[in-house]
């Protein structure tokens, strides 16, 4: 945008910005930039938190949310953007009071929706910087594909356990997300925060350096992470960057950017499949009808306070690793173990979040002894569950 075209400050603006404008490389045209500018937060937990909190602190004049969920209180170690007193609510709602609270003149747009195949074009045209805090594969391929069709730049962080990754993609100028990771993990080997954990403070400082670079590029400051892998270390507190190249062969970047065709990413699971499985509405329906199943929950205990199936016997997947281990490598009867407490003559459905973690545990059953056929996955967890149609 021309300087003349750029939105004037008002008094207020030159005041709380003062020490922007201060900075000889910052100034008066960067902050107006900023103004000018828009950045779209795919996710508004760990990542997104800073990053809104931050980008609206700075003077970016619309911010846009994506997020569907609403605030629980075990994202409260990690997701600063919401509080107690935002429990229950949107999670868009909440982080729009507090970046409003730190500059009400920032224009926050919430879409309380997951972002799909069917609408994130929609969504991404309508911004010029993507930052992308999402948890999971699939949404991360959507999004750099979608940015790569639509020229946009996509500020990508991502943390798990004490480490973090964070560059910018920008298939116009750099490698893309594909370029450098084709194709998603096999599902067992991509826990999520959920299931693996993760330092809070962790997302505090791959958000605060995704922020950086998203002011940078709508201001025109210094030089963009493209092509650049930045990877940090927690547990060393080291940081190291690592030069990217684009791929041949890529999809994303070997052909026209609009003949890019947005797709549904499956997880896979490398592992053999074992064991039947139901879907949500399925096992509504055996419940219905009074059939004595029972239901195995292999989450973890604050992933149970949040809510469960009723009736589910609650083992968490490491309890059950640890009674598997038992029974196979030290030969201890499975009568001793919480085994005992699963039912070897009636159909068990396994069920964790998203349907890893049990099926995982459904392999491991077998293992030591069950009947394949005895036991049932729920398909994509207790969170289809939530979902469900009835
Ligand atoms: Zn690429």
């Amino acid at each position: 945008m021309a300087v003349q075209d750029l939105p004037e400050l008002s008094p207020s603006e030159m005041r709380r910005f003062g020490r922007h404008l201060v900075l000889p490389e910052f100034g008066l045209e960067r902050q107006r930039r900023l103004k000018a500018g828009s950045v779209l937060l795919v996710g508004a937990g760990g990542l997104g938190s800073p990053t809104a909190l931050y980008l609206a602190a700075a003077g970016v004049g619309r911010i846009g949310l994506v997020d569907p969920d609403v605030v629980e209180e075990t994202n409260l170690q990690r997701q600063i953007a919401h509080g107690h007193s935002t429990l229950g609510r949107q999670k868009t709602e909440s982080a729009a009071q507090r970046m409003r609270d730190l500059n009400p003149d920032v224009v926050v747009e919430r879409h309380d929706v997951f972002l799909t195949v069917e609408n994130a074009l929609e969504i991404i045209a309508g911004y010029d910087v993507v930052v992308d805090g999402t948890d999971n594969f699939p949404t991360r391929y959507l999004v750099n594909d979608a940015c790569a069709k639509l020229g946009k730049p996509n500020v990508f962080g991502g943390v798990l356990r004490f480490d973090g990754q964070v560059s910018v993609f920008d298939a116009s100028r750099g490698p893309c997300y594909r370029c450098v990771f084709p194709e998603p993990p096999p599902s067992e080997l991509a826990p999520n925060c959920a299931e693996a954990g993760v330092l809070g403070v962790l997302p505090g400082v791959i958000g605060a350096l995704q922020a950086t670079e998203a002011i940078k590029l709508l201001s025109g400051l210094g030089e963009p992470l493209i092509g650049r892998l930045l990877v940090y270390d927690g547990l060393d507190l080291s940081f190291q960057t690592v030069d990217l190249m684009k791929a041949s062969g890529c999809p994303c970047c070997s052909g026209r950017p609009e003949d890019i065709v947005l797709r549904e990413t499956r997880m896979v699971c490398s592992a053999p499949t074992v064991g039947g499985s139901l879907s949500a509405d399925e096992l509504q329906t055996r419940l219905d009808a009074g059939e004595p199943i029972l239901l195995l929950d292999v989450r973890n205990p604050p992933e149970w306070a949040g809510g469960t199936i009723p009736g589910a016997l609650q083992l968490s997947k490491p309890d059950i690793d640890q009674a598997v281990q038992a029974v196979l490598h030290e030969g201890a009867a499975r009568e001793g173990t919480s085994l005992a407490a699963i039912p070897r003559d009636r159909d068990v459905v396994v069920y964790c979040q998203s349907g890893m973690r049990s099926s995982a545990v459904i392999r491991e059953l077998v293992a030591a002894g069950y009947e394949a056929s005895r036991l049932l996955n729920l398909d994509r967890g207790f969170s289809a569950w939530v979902g469900r149609n009835t």
